[in-house]
């Protein structure tokens, strides 16, 4: 089980997830056991994860109402961050993630996924960054202030002004951009600004399942390239059009290290913001299968750790601030 004691020696991170919305339809916290979902306390252990992203989605049902969506949903993260202080800890800075790191509990990176939350305004941008917010998806599937997402695929629309100014910004402050749901010329939009690493936190190769919200090979050797890292995603329909499964799920990351080398690849399972699951990774607490997976199929240990954490910490140290200096 040689696997096994790899898992829990690695800091994993797990570079999306909609625990934030789950919880609240399924009317539930993350101190809930056997409430249903993917993501809580007791499962997120199990599963060895260090480091969290969690995402204020804006769905489009909320597009009018956009900023006071994301409020409320980091006004929840908040809420449980208090709550659970023994094992969760906000991450804003490098620092933080040594701490979280050290202190065993796991860290907590909040994003928004959606940049209609911005309302158009990069003052709205700052206050976030103050809220704590390190992460944005800068579309979802639709069209925002920012650009258009996957969704708008033929207007050939990128980036707007606005977009390209939200991406520089965010290089200052420190913040991690998110080219997931992006449309295509938008995502070719954001590396030509970004001075910084940028992420697909989670997607998968568009040549091994051709789905939209996947990424075309010249994307990822770019991204790469750039110094970004793309997070795989456990959503069946990213995976396979009609037999998904980790297997699968593997041939992606693969085919991804062939293109690109090993220092690009990531998790962002979006658990809790999937319909379906594959065997084997049917709730976070399942990560280690992915662990004996990788080791099945020949990656090693060092490898296996780029997979599951290395890459993605390297991002964040690299992009995050070295401290957190919010007034
Ligand atoms: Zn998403």
């Amino acid at each position: 089980m040689e696997w096994l004691a790899l898992h829990y020696r690695f800091m994993i991170i797990d570079a999306h997830c909609d625990v934030l919305t789950a919880m609240e339809e399924q009317g539930r916290s993350l101190a809930d056991v056997g409430r249903g979902g993917h993501v809580d306390l007791r499962r997120l252990r199990r599963g060895g994860v260090g480091l969290m992203f969690m995402a204020a989605f804006i769905s489009p049902a909320h597009r009018e109402r956009a900023t006071v969506r994301a409020l409320e949903l980091l006004a929840r993260a908040y809420e449980e961050l208090e709550k659970n202080r023994e094992e969760l800890m906000p991450v804003r800075c490098a620092a933080d993630m040594v701490r979280a790191r050290v202190s065993g509990k796991t860290g907590v990176l909040l994003a928004v996924e959606g940049g209609e939350a911005l309302a158009g305004r990069l003052e709205v941008l700052r206050m976030f960054y103050r809220l704590g917010v390190r992460c944005l998806t800068l579309t979802w599937n639709g069209r925002n202030e920012l650009g258009d997402g996957v969704g708008e695929e033929g207007t050939r629309g990128g980036l707007t002004r606005f977009g390209r100014e939200v991406v520089r910004e965010m290089n200052r402050l420190g913040m991690v951009v998110d080219v997931s749901h992006l449309s295509e010329a938008g995502f070719w939009d954001v590396l030509e600004e970004s001075a910084q690493p940028v992420v697909a936190s989670h997607s998968n190769s568009r040549r091994i399942c051709p789905h939209r919200r996947n990424l075309t090979d010249e994307q990822i050797r770019a991204l790469a390239a750039a110094g970004g890292v793309v997070g795989l995603c456990f959503c069946p329909d990213f995976i396979h059009p009609t037999e998904p499964s980790l297997e699968r799920l593997l041939d992606h990351l693969d085919h991804i290290v062939s293109l690109a080398g090993i220092g690009c690849v990531g998790i962002g399972s979006d658990f809790d913001g999937i319909d379906g699951v594959v065997p084997g990774l049917e709730d976070v607490s399942r990560l280690p299968n992915l662990t004996r997976a990788l080791w099945e199929r020949g990656y090693r240990e060092k490898e296996i750790a780029a997979i599951l954490g290395g890459n993605f910490w390297r991002v964040l140290h690299q992009v995050l601030p070295r401290q957190d200096l919010a007034l």
